[in-house]
């Protein structure tokens, strides 16, 4: 009977709005009315990845966004960086080295962030790489990367393509793809976009198309080029997420209504705060520091003297409070919250609460509401 509270870092819950937009009669994707809603959502989504460049919709999951990415852009045996910091940076690595690149990877420690100041010395020896791939915000560990100083970095040094994993925070965060020289920013309806899984999106550049041109792009469904030349047209190559784009376009069009996503993104650091504030004031450790959190994940330290699988569980099946857990070798020593999207400060609060409930089950010693005061306080401050 009770729904269960998700609390995952993708998928997340969808709004109402939305389901109601994707729940229309489908139509054609060769009718004017389907190129009159692309038109439409791809302006719509713009300003949420801070670009006036096209964004190309593909029918898939964030990775096949990640593979479009480098496969269209790099050939085999061509030399590119990866700045890897958790799982997700990983899934570069995996397939710039599926498709034979000649992978330099920067790799950092599971909860820290790469600096401008690292990528600066590591390209030093590597001035002739044809792209750096990022994670702009490593949900395995709750980590933003400094995409703006990295991607400057870079244009510095290189003439690399700055290639960007947005998966886990385009509509949580008010990126300036355009402005911060950003070539590519790919990301995924499941996340922040408050959308179901099964769209992708990418924004490319003009600088990025050159590249995409003089290479020869050997996938056929996930050719970037192809989908360019059908949206001029208003339409894909084949067979579009038709549903979902008319779920994204209402997505886009609650992000407006609450100010833009430069007022999204806020609420999203207000939620990263609250969390942040509340762990602290129970003594419950968290993984990362404040000043690389993820305003959209935060991953969370085992509190003293209980086994995390049982407290997880606990708190699915007592309360319905669903948290993702560790990945790879964070598995059993973090959980995960995830506060993106169709997410709010109430939201938080009350998960808080459910947190604190569980811990009086399991005889955490802390004194009760410490934690939903301390969320409280931030959240009260953000109002005024
Ligand atoms: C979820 C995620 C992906 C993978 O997306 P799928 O839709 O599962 O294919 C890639 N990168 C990041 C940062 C993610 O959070």
């Amino acid at each position: 009977m009770y729904e269960n509270i998700l609390r995952h870092p993708g998928p997340t819950p969808i709004p109402k709005r939305v389901d109601l937009a994707m729940s229309k009669n489908i139509i054609s994707h060769r009718t004017p009315e389907f190129i009159e809603l692309y038109n439409e959502t791809v302006e719509l989504a713009k300003p949420i990845f801070g670009t006036t460049e096209n964004i190309l919709f593909l029918p898939s999951g964030g990775t096949a966004a990640l593979e479009a990415a480098a496969i269209n852009t790099v050939s085999a045996g061509e030399d590119v960086v990866i700045i890897t910091v958790g799982a997700f940076g990983d899934y570069f690595v995996n397939i710039c080295e599926q498709h034979s690149f000649r992978v330099h990877k920067l790799e950092k420690p599971w909860g820290e962030a790469c600096t401008a100041q690292e990528l600066s010395e590591f390209l030093q020896d590597l001035p002739s790489i044809k792209a750096v791939f990022i994670t702009y915000n490593e949900t395995s560990t709750g980590i933003l990367n400094p995409i703006e100083e990295l991607a400057k970095v870079v244009h510095e040094k290189t003439d690399a393509l700055v290639i960007v994993d947005g998966v886990s925070c385009i509509g949580g965060v008010a990126p300036k793809m355009d402005e911060w020289g950003i070539d590519i920013l790919v990301t995924g309806s499941q996340k922040a976009l408050m959308l179901p899984p099964g769209l992708a999106l990418v924004a490319v550049n003009k600088r990025a198309w050159k590249v995409i041109e003089a290479n020869q792009t050997q996938s056929y469904y996930l050719n970037l080029l192809s989908y360019k030349n059908w949206a001029e047209k208003g339409m894909t190559p084949n067979t579009p997420a038709i549903m979902l784009l008319y779920g994204l376009n209402e997505a886009c069009k609650l992000i407006n209504e609450e100010g833009g996503i430069e007022q999204t993104a806020k609420r999203h650091v207000v939620m990263r705060n609250m969390v942040r504030a509340a762990m602290t004031a129970l003594n419950i450790g968290l993984l990362t520091e404040d000043a690389y959190a993820s305003p959209t994940v935060t991953a969370i330290k085992v509190p003293k003297g209980i086994v995390l699988a049982d407290f997880v569980a606990h708190l699915k099946a007592k309360y319905h409070l669903d948290f993702a857990g560790g990945l790879g070798s964070l598995q059993g020593e973090i959980f995960r919250f995830g506060h993106m999207g169709y997410c709010f400060p109430s939201d938080v609060l009350q998960a808080v609460s459910l947190m604190e409930a569980a811990l009086q089950d399991f005889n955490y010693d802390f004194t009760a509401g410490a934690g939903i005061l301390a969320a409280q306080k931030v959240f009260l401050e953000s109002t005024k």
